[in-house]
């Protein structure tokens, strides 16, 4: 993983310390893939990341979204999907291991620290895409593989097709 120029890393060290909210938008090639196996944001394609970071004393409050597009295949007729994804995120992140501790013992371990004054969100939206996008993913709207004898149904398609066309 290339961390420098992931869109998912996010300094936070001067609204810790100004103690005011900023918005920020980062865009570049997602390191890893993000999704399941038939579809996903693949690895190395561009994602627009936009965070919300509100300081919270000894933590930021993030919340985030990322804008993409999907690439995969519909399970049924195996045509290539793109869709656009937009996924919603959000989490605490603690600036050091107290603020952690002041919180229940369930919640403590899944709290992320800040680390070098920067926010990993890659996993967070590795957890949300695979929460929100299909493992089986289909065409939108007419499928091929609801067709069961395509050979003839395609003949019948085309003609009504041809005679759409004229009037084009
Ligand atoms: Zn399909």
């Amino acid at each position: 993983m290339k961390n420098q120029t992931s869109p998912f890393v996010f300094e936070v060290g001067t609204v810790l310390r100004s103690g005011l909210m900023e918005v920020r938008q980062l865009e570049g090639d997602t390191p890893v893939r993000i999704g399941p196996e038939m579809i996903a944001v693949p690895e190395g394609a561009p994602v627009s990341v936009e965070a919300r970071l509100n300081p919270l004393g000894d933590a930021i409050m993030v919340d985030a979204s990322l804008d993409a597009q999907l690439s995969g295949q519909c399970v049924r007729c195996l045509a290539e999907l793109s869709p656009k994804v937009h996924l919603e995120v959000q989490e605490v992140f603690a600036a050091d291991e107290d603020f952690i501790q002041g919180e229940d013992a369930e919640e403590a371990e899944e709290t992320p620290l800040i680390e070098h004054d920067t926010i990993d969100l890659t996993q967070l939206f590795l957890d949300e895409a695979g929460l929100n996008l299909p493992f089986s993913p289909v065409c939108e709207g007419e499928c091929e593989g609801d067709v069961p004898e395509p050979d003839t149904e395609d003949e019948v398609r085309d003609v009504r097709w041809a005679g759409l066309e004229k009037f084009l």
